[in-house]
């Protein structure tokens, strides 16, 4: 570890437990044991507010991810988790909750230091949504249930369905909330009874890899969750391409997304994608500004924009433009920076390098075609990957910047003038997401929501999230969806019998 980052832990007092996990050599986890890559071979990883090395994961292999695929296999055909009942597996899955609650600072603070993120919403949001998720989801193994058809044949039969689970699962997360949603990726799959191997983003694979830690304490069986860290592009790729996966559970980028979901079909493996966004947030003449101010709070300047369901178009009735796009503007400019660890962060660093310049460039891209910059606009100087709340105004539909996924703390704003255009704006781009809709007309609200293409749309807020209510894409957003029990349905396949009485 290097010592700005070792500074940075004792300037902040992280939890011995968590200084321990991040001071160690990473391994990852097949089949119950921790093990290195098998050529031995590792990545670095960086610490964002110090843009300086942190520590190495192991760069796993193909052979890495059949091992674990035929671990899976095995716990999943005949292992005591294929034995086990309904019950004691919700038994586990509450003991595993329990164990994150328990120990929710190690967690946040393994994931701000890892990610970036301030500390305060992981603790509230990746953490405790976690937590909740898994809970939420242990509840249903006892609840699985099929179904007796009345059927009409001649002679007597009696006909049902069993609802059975899928097999392995193969997951894949992304980096920007990669505790959260690998939570999201496991607890449906456990609830049906599923053994899964899990790829994490390889900026971001410190946190899963320490929740393991806490599934062996659980007493979760060996092979049922494997974690496998390394490079999409040969882990990722070969687990969705793998015969031995009969789920892919995908979240990341579009992109990426398509070449997933074509290596998933290859093999006809079930398939879901949560994909990237473009949501917008449309704000009528009678809307409550605080809320709409409290919602960008919310979304696209929360965890620094990195939010796939971010409201990062604003379309304002031009009544109330002016007023709507400065009060928005005020709150984002005051928001502190600072490192995650800092409780006092409201806005901690991007990612990565990369992901700095990606959002540097688009804040360029957007004085050449023509936005008005209302706040923000530039990168800051380092250290750290740190980009300032922006907020475009004046912006049009034919703008790279309004029409593409920026994934950071930006926020572009136009103004309409009626009801269908607002609803045209919205709808005119290719991601489908989330949408939010600000009035207190309540007619206007149920007119408008039908209209909207869009998984999940919010009325007068954004972004709320709750792991009863289904969360997935429209259009290139994505295919099928994560939390309630529609995600659970994705890992039961549907058993048909006849019985000749
Ligand atoms: P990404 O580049 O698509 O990566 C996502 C995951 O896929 C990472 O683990 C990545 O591995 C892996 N991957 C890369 N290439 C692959 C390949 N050829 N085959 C299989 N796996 C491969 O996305 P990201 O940049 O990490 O995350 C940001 C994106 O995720 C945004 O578009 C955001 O909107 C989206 N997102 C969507 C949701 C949702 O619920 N809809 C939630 C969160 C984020 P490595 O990076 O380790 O190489
Ligand atoms: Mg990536």
């Amino acid at each position: 570890m290097h010592e700005h980052v070792s500074n940075y832990l004792d300037q902040y007092n992280v939890t011995e437990t968590a200084r321990r996990f991040l001071s160690q050599a990473q391994r990852m986890y097949v089949d119950g044991t921790w093990v290195e890559a098998e050529t031995g071979e590792t990545m670095e990883v960086y610490e964002p507010s110090t843009a300086t090395l942190l520590t190495h994961i192991p760069s796993g292999t193909v052979g890495d991810v059949d091992r674990a695929v035929a671990a899976a296999r095995s716990a999943f055909e005949d292992g005591d988790w294929a034995r086990m009942t309904p019950r004691d597996r919700e038994r586990i899955m509450h003991r595993i909750a329990n164990l994150i609650d328990d120990n929710a600072q190690t967690i946040a603070e393994i994931e701000t230091v890892d990610n970036g993120k301030a500390i305060i919403g992981c603790l509230d949001a990746d953490v405790g949504g976690s937590v909740e998720t898994l809970h939420y989801m242990a509840g249903w193994p006892t609840k699985i249930e099929g179904a007796i058809r009345s059927v009409s044949t001649p002679g007597q039969h009696f006909a049902y369905t069993l609802k059975e689970p899928v097999g392995v699962v193969g997951a894949i997360v992304p980096w920007n909330w990669p505790f959260n949603m690998a939570m999201w990726k496991i607890a449906a799959p456990l609830a049906a009874g599923c053994t899964i191997v899990i790829k994490p983003a390889q900026q971001t694979s410190l946190s899963l890899l320490y929740f393991m830690e806490l599934c062996e304490q659980a007493g979760l069986p060996k092979g049922v969750l494997n974690v496998v860290t390394g490079r999409g592009s040969s882990v990722g790729q070969h687990l969705a391409a793998h015969p031995g996966v009969a789920k892919v559970s995908f979240t990341g980028s579009t992109e990426v997304g398509r070449t997933v979901g074509k290596a998933a079909m290859e093999h006809l493996a079930h398939v879901t994608l949560e994909l990237g966004g473009k949501s917008p947030m449309v704000v009528f003449e009678d809307a409550d500004i605080e809320r709409v101010v409290n919602a960008t709070q919310a979304s696209v300047f929360f965890n620094a924009g990195q939010v796939c369901s971010a409201g990062s178009r604003m379309y304002v009735h031009e009544a109330v433009y002016d007023d709507v796009v400065q009060a928005v503007a005020d709150r984002a400019q005051a928001m502190k920076l600072a490192p995650g660890l800092d409780p006092k962060s409201e806005m901690g660093p991007v990612i990565s390098q990369q992901q700095f310049e990606s959002i540097g460039n688009y804040l360029q891209l957007g004085e050449q075609e023509g936005a008005e910059v209302v706040c923000g606009g530039h990168t800051v100087d380092g250290p750290g990957y740190f980009i300032q709340p922006t907020v475009f105004g004046r912006t049009d539909n034919s703008m790279r910047i309004v029409q593409e996924e920026i994934f950071g703390p930006v926020l572009v704003a136009q103004s309409f003038a009626n009801e269908d255009e607002a609803v045209r704006l919205a709808n005119d781009n290719e991601y489908g997401l989330a949408a939010s809709v600000f009035t207190s007309d309540v007619s206007r609200a149920h007119r408008v929501v039908p209209r909207i293409q869009a998984g999940t749309v919010w009325v007068n807020t954004h972004d709320l999230i709750e792991s009863c209510m289904p969360f997935g894409g429209y259009k290139n957003s994505g295919i099928g969806k994560d939390l309630g029990p529609e995600q659970l349905d994705h890992f039961l396949e549907t058993k048909t019998v006849w019985i000749e009485l």
